[in-house]
């Protein structure tokens, strides 16, 4: 295992996330909207994840442009980074297709959203969120440099903290008690012991 060879292999996880997500994001284009938290502040945090997650490990990887932050490479860590990457997709996938209609990228209650309590949801509320921060470890797995193996914690922290108590206000304030006694069988990114 090189660093090279990790790098394609996150470039080919890159791929793969692009690909789970397109046919969702193709779907929630065409779904009537009856209620969305959209602000500047969402958006934001958004594109923050987003730089932390992809653009600061593909910058370093073209343009070597943080290699003042780079510590010796670590084959047997990078290796761990990739199972992690690939539990990532696994993750990243069942929830996008569990969650189905309702999926949206920002903060919004469809016409005919529904509750979605199956499959992994039956046991965590935030499978997808869950799935982010398997993303953001395996990349401070995979890199042997402080700033792109770290941005991308950061990154999901911010988006995690500022989005999660709002959207489950949102969804409270949508079904109700349905809501609260689903809170009380679950966990929000681990599973309830
Ligand atoms: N937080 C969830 C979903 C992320 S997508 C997860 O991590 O898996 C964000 C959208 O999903 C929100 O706009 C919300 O409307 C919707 N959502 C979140 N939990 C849901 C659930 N249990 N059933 C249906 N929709 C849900």
């Amino acid at each position: 295992m090189t660093s090279t060879i990790i790098s394609i292999l996150w470039v080919l996880g890159m791929i793969g996330v692009y690909l789970i997500r397109r046919p969702h994001q193709k779907r929630a284009r065409n779904q009537n909207i009856k209620d969305h938290q959209r602000s500047t502040a969402e958006r934001t945090v958004l594109a923050l994840a987003t730089v932390g997650l992809v653009v600061i490990p593909a910058i370093n990887i073209a343009f070597k442009t943080f290699r003042f932050a780079d510590y010796p490479f670590n084959p047997l860590l990078s290796s761990i980074g990739i199972i992690i990457l690939i539990a990532f997709l696994w993750l990243f996938h069942i929830s996008h297709r569990q969650l189905g209609k309702n999926w949206s990228i920002t903060l919004e209650i469809r016409e005919k959203h529904k509750l979605v309590t199956d499959g992994l949801y039956k046991y965590i509320r935030h499978p997808m969120y869950s799935a982010l921060w398997l993303w953001a470890v395996s990349q401070a797995f995979l890199f042997n440099n402080w700033i792109t193996g770290f941005s991308g914690l950061v990154g999901v922290a911010i988006l995690y903290f500022s989005r999660v108590s709002k959207e489950e206000a949102m969804m409270r304030q949508t079904f109700g008690k349905e809501y609260d006694d689903y809170c009380v069988k679950t966990g929000r990114i681990f599973p309830k012991l």
